[in-house]
């Protein structure tokens, strides 16, 4: 194990805390020993952080690079309705990387930024791994654990004709602020996690989500844009849906030029959660201060639908592709 290795960890054991709670044994030995929450299952999601994919180190303060390689996974738990447990950073820095202060500077920041939003979430950072990249790119992998009593969670499957619509907060606000990041990085370099920030900050659903279960019928987090995370859950639900343009709550970023509604409908990394509940259920206006807005129906079919103006129109899965 390399000087800086054995550093970093150190450094990142010393700022991850104690273990406790559902992490017996973390950062340390070979392998971390958790114990979920009795009668409780456990629910694993891993992402990917790729700078120049995800991130971008002249356009993104490192403390948001940290946050939002977080935040991904987090609001797959939320999605689910999972409480987190515990996360697991692997991290593949460019050769030489921790020889410049600057460098240095930038990892204690990513971890800075990563670790605030652990302590806000309660989400013990319980191990990892690092090792040197093959090129010059920062490579980061978040795997994150969580748990919901057995057998209790949403999913993307159970959406049933006649059931409502709904989204958590605001769309577009995220693809609207990372077009501002891309032309004016310098702007948001004292941006912080406090302001509302949603592409650079944006705050997991872990609320909404526990709230939920037991309410909604089926969930999916909104991370690569409406259109495409609606088409998700019908595909996964075997339904069709509508929704009205006029309902959609847009982001206050987006100007009220044309493409609100396309930023709204397509822009990905909102992390809002999208969900369907029976009409029959009691689904609040607002929970823990976000509001929560009813945008259309599930149907027969498979097909998805906008209304716009009162003109239907058939909606097409347009937001972020995975590729390979
Ligand atoms: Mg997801």
């Amino acid at each position: 194990m390399a000087s800086g290795e054995l550093q970093f960890i150190r450094n990142l054991r010393s700022r991850a805390g104690r273990p406790g709670g559902t992490v017996r044994l973390g950062i340390g030995d070979d392998c971390a020993v958790l114990r979920p929450p009795k009668g409780h299952d456990v629910l694993v999601t891993t992402d990917f952080s790729l700078e120049g994919r995800h991130f971008h180190r002249d356009w993104h303060p490192a403390a948001s690079a940290g946050h939002r390689c977080l935040a991904r996974g987090l609001s797959d738990l939320a999605a689910m309705g999972a409480h987190p447990m515990a996360a697991f950073l692997s991290l593949a820095l460019p050769a030489g990387f921790t020889r410049r202060a600057a460098n240095r500077k930038w990892l204690d920041d990513f971890l800075g930024g990563l670790l605030h939003l652990a302590k806000q979430t309660k989400t013990p950072l319980a191990g990892g791994d690092t090792s040197t990249a093959p090129g010059d790119a920062i490579l980061a992998d978040m795997v994150l654990l969580g748990s919901v009593p057995a057998g209790t969670e949403l999913r993307r499957s159970k959406a049933r004709p006649g059931d409502i619509l709904y989204v958590t907060g605001y769309l577009g606000g995220a693809s609207a602020e990372l077009a501002a990041l891309a032309q004016t990085p310098r702007r948001f370099r004292s941006a912080n996690p406090t302001g509302d920030h949603p592409h650079l900050y944006p705050q997991p659903q872990l609320r909404i989500g526990h709230r939920l279960r037991g309410l909604a019928s089926a969930a999916i987090d909104i991370s690569d844009g409406l259109s495409t995370d609606l088409t998700h859950l019908c595909e996964e639900s075997r339904v069709g849906a509508i929704i009205d343009a006029e309902s959609l709550p847009l982001h206050p970023l987006l100007n009220s030029k044309g493409d609100a509604l396309q930023q709204a409908l397509h822009g990905g990394e909102d992390y809002q959660l999208l969900f369907t509940a029976p009409a029959s259920s009691k689904i609040p206006r607002s929970i823990s201060g976000t509001p929560i807005t009813r945008i259309g129906e599930i149907v027969r079919g498979k097909d998805i639908t906008l209304r716009n103006n009162g003109k239907p129109e058939r909606l097409q899965p347009a937001g972020w592709e995975h590729s390979l």
